[in-house]
């Protein structure tokens, strides 16, 4: 078998990701006609992040993990991982040694072997792509099996384990190669509770030793797990500070806010939002944080509060009348970028959203709340 490796990727891509999406489009045609899954996906994931992905049944998940593992290839665009670009200029057979090599894959159905015990279907990646002395392998596979749990059941046939277990020796055999990356595709979506927080264990174990985790999931307790959750809705991604900040929005309006949104930068001290000017954004923080400064009746400012990664503000003014109730000032050393939604857009989408809007709602009502309380203070302290 050969072993040449794909071209490494030219130096202008970031050493600190594992993963990136370079406008990444994907079609399929049937009888039907042609059907756009993927609609220009930019991404990228770096070295040792755990990230999961959620969307809706259909929306491209599995389409856009096969893009990354090369079991599929991209209508458009460009694919760079672990710094090779794996779709230039190299064959199939080349991406399949290549992909032994730098990535282990877990599906939903395990898809082991079912004529091969489970130490076998371990061992096999590292016969596929000759890696370890072939003497070494049985006790490789042993070594992994034992971190999964499953040492007992070594010389089992899969149909002779639990599910559960099988989705272990999957794992096992993902990570035979000892890749950087491993990608799963729902991994628990078919076991109890019990068995998946089993594996979101193992993954987390993996990230500690500094590799890097992606993992398709439908469920919601898993997300949390991660560093960082990416939603993809009808074949886009959506804006992380979108949905970080509304997590309630339904993934439609998600996208709706995700296609207007503008970016913003502010310097360290630059204000914002000033004091009885009209507001006409909705912003989101993506890095960065931002005080919210009242003027007692001596005109010294105080911070009411601070916002950072994660919060919004406008929402108060755009709720209420639209005139700034406080001043907004970028705070901190570095400059804070942020997440702009006009107004109308973003009064149109929470009209269409009860659940957002009693969320914003509460939490409009804390903060005027709060700045009674912080106005009294100030009388008081007179
Ligand atoms: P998810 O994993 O999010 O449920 P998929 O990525 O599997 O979604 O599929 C996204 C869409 O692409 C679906 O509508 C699916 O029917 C379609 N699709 C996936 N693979 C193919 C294919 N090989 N040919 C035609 N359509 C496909
Ligand atoms: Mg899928």
């Amino acid at each position: 078998m050969k072993t040449i490796s794909p071209r490494p990727a030219t130096p202008q891509f970031d050493s600190h990701a594992m993963i990136e999406l370079h406008g990444i489009v994907k079609r399929f045609s049937n009888a039907a006609g042609v059907f756009t899954v993927l609609k220009g996906v930019d991404l990228t994931i770096n070295r040792g992040e755990f990230v999961s992905i959620v969307g809706k049944s259909g929306s491209g998940k599995s389409t856009l993990l096969n893009m990354v593992t090369g079991i599929d290839h991209p209508t458009e665009g460009q694919v760079v991982v672990n710094g090779s670009d794996i779709y230039t200029g190299i064959t199939e057979s080349q991406r399949s040694n290549w992909r032994g090599k730098n990535l282990g894959i877990v599906f939903q159905f395990f898809q082991l072997l079912p004529m091969l015990t489970l130490l076998e279907n371990v061992m096999l990646p590292m016969d596929y792509v000759n890696l370890y002395d072939f003497d070494e392998r049985p006790k490789r596979a042993m070594e992994l099996l034992t971190l999964v749990g499953l040492e007992k059941f070594a010389n089992k046939l899969p149909m002779l384990v639990s599910t559960g277990q099988q989705q272990l020796a999957a794992i096992a055999r993902a990570m035979a190669c000892d890749p950087p990356l491993l990608v799963a595709d729902e991994p628990t979506g078919n076991l109890d509770t019990r068995s998946a927080d089993t594996i979101i264990q193992l993954f987390e174990g993996f990230v500690a030793q500094g590799k890097t985790v992606v993992m398709v999931t439908h469920d919601p307790s898993l997300t949390s797990r991660t560093h960082r959750n990416i939603i993809i809705s009808d074949g886009e991604i959506i804006n992380e500070a979108v949905s970080k900040c509304l997590p309630q929005l339904r993934h439609r309006h998600m996208l709706q806010f995700t296609k207007i949104a503008e970016d913003r930068i502010y310097q360290p001290g630059e204000t914002i939002i000033a004091r009885d000017q009209p507001v006409d954004y909705f912003f989101m923080i993506r890095k960065g944080g931002v005080e919210v400064i009242l003027l007692d009746k001596e005109n010294q400012e105080y911070i009411v509060s601070s916002l950072g990664k994660g919060e919004f503000f406008g929402d108060v003014e755009l709720l209420n009348g639209g005139k700034a109730i406080a001043n907004v000032r970028a705070s901190g050393n570095a400059p804070v970028e942020v997440v702009a939604i006009p107004r109308a857009d973003f009064m149109n989408v929470i009209n269409q959203s009860p659940i957002t809007a009693e969320a914003i709602g509460k939490i409009v009502q804390k903060r005027l709340d709060d700045h009674r309380i912080a106005d009294h203070r100030s009388v008081r302290a007179n």
